[in-house]
């Protein structure tokens, strides 16, 4: 499919303006030379609205619209104590005039008097949260406030963790078009694109983009937490049900997904050495921040990928800075050892 007709298809569906697209794209000139890669950034962190964007704000646009089309007044949705996607949606809520009601799972315990990175946002913004023990069920708990509300004659919109269903995801498929777009301008051929995957939302969305205009770039999505086949079979299956909603008739399979599991160390929000040396190597050569909980990791894959040239020397490289730099600022569990 041309380029055109799929920005045709998704100027069809329901979508609030929240962040600042196309995202800036450039070349990291000192560290493309120190590994060998023509490596270019694409800076999702630059999407705003509020001071800290990310790559949950390419979601939110639909999600928001759709949430609006329904005429919905709260939004409801799930993730970490230190989630950047409740953060974002928290954000993205009190610019359209919606509600944020946010249940999040504590698996670092904030500290009640020293409220840190993201949970600070979200209380700046006024979204209500409920923090809950891991391991909690959390949407069976929300449920319960969804039916009080609706009750009181409210109705409410529900976003899954990481916005990670097919409208969400539709966001990444407009962003693998921008991408394609801004390096078709300057005629540059990514061969491969790295990024951090966790719900799997951004993925689905981006290999969805990619079968639609049948390319052949590479993509390495980084696991940033323990993931089960099944996982990856619902990806595929989201991915799947994206491009129906653009009208396409293609599917996407597990084979068509290139997801590693080797660096996310311990698990989600646990820092690794090698995240935390990426983040200081990016920020001493480009003086470009990366967090430890996502992008951290994922840039870690991709130095590792290079070193032991599974990415070939002169390859085009992007990687896709989906946010988090937050988490610079969170709990010291999180950030791991940055100051030597
Ligand atoms: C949420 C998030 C991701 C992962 O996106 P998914 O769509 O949940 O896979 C990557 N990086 C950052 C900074 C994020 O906040």
């Amino acid at each position: 499919m041309e380029l055109r007709e799929v920005k045709k298809r998704l100027e069809k569906l329901p979508r609030v303006q929240l962040g600042f697209f196309p995202t800036p794209v450039h070349k990291l000139e000192k560290l493309s030379q120190e590994l060998g890669i023509n490596l270019y950034l694409k800076r999702d962190d630059l999407s705003g609205m509020n001071l800290f964007g990310g790559n949950k704000i390419r979601k939110l646009e639909y999600l928001i619209g759709d949430a609006i089309k329904n005429e919905c007044e709260y939004v409801f949705t799930f993730g970490a104590t230190q989630s950047n996607h409740a953060m974002q949606t928290a954000t993205a809520c009190c610019k359209c005039g919606l509600k944020p009601i946010l249940y999040l799972e504590s698996i670092i315990s904030p500290d009640e008097n020293d409220v840190r990175s993201n949970l600070l946002l979200d209380k700046i913004m006024g979204a209500e949260i409920h923090i809950l023990p891991e391991g909690i069920d959390l949407m069976k708990e929300a449920q319960k406030r969804i039916d009080e509300l609706e009750s009181q004659g409210h109705k409410s919109y529900i976003i899954p963790m990481g916005g990670a269903n097919e409208v969400g995801s539709t966001g990444f498929v407009g962003g693998y078009i921008e991408l394609t777009e801004q390096l078709n301008e300057q005629g540059i051929k990514a061969d491969y694109i790295f990024h951090a995957t966790g719900t799997g939302g951004t993925l689905a969305g981006l290999v969805a983009g990619k079968k639609l205009i049948n390319s052949d770039t590479k993509i390495i999505s980084v696991d940033v937490s323990d993931k089960t086949v099944e996982h990856y079979v619902n990806v595929a299956k989201l991915a799947t049900k994206t491009l129906i909603r653009v009208d396409s008739t293609d599917a996407i399979i597990t084979d068509d997904i290139n997801h590693d599991l080797n660096y996310f160390g311990e698990g989600y929000e646990l820092p690794t050495e090698a995240a935390s040396d990426a983040i200081k190597k990016l920020a001493r050569t480009e003086g470009i921040l990366i967090d430890p909980v996502y992008t951290g990791k994922a840039f870690s894959a991709l130095i590792s990928y290079v070193k032991s040239e599974k990415v070939e020397k002169g390859s085009t490289v992007v990687f896709w800075h989906t946010g988090g730099a937050t988490a610079l600022f969170a709990e010291k569990e999180i950030i791991g050892n940055l100051c030597n």
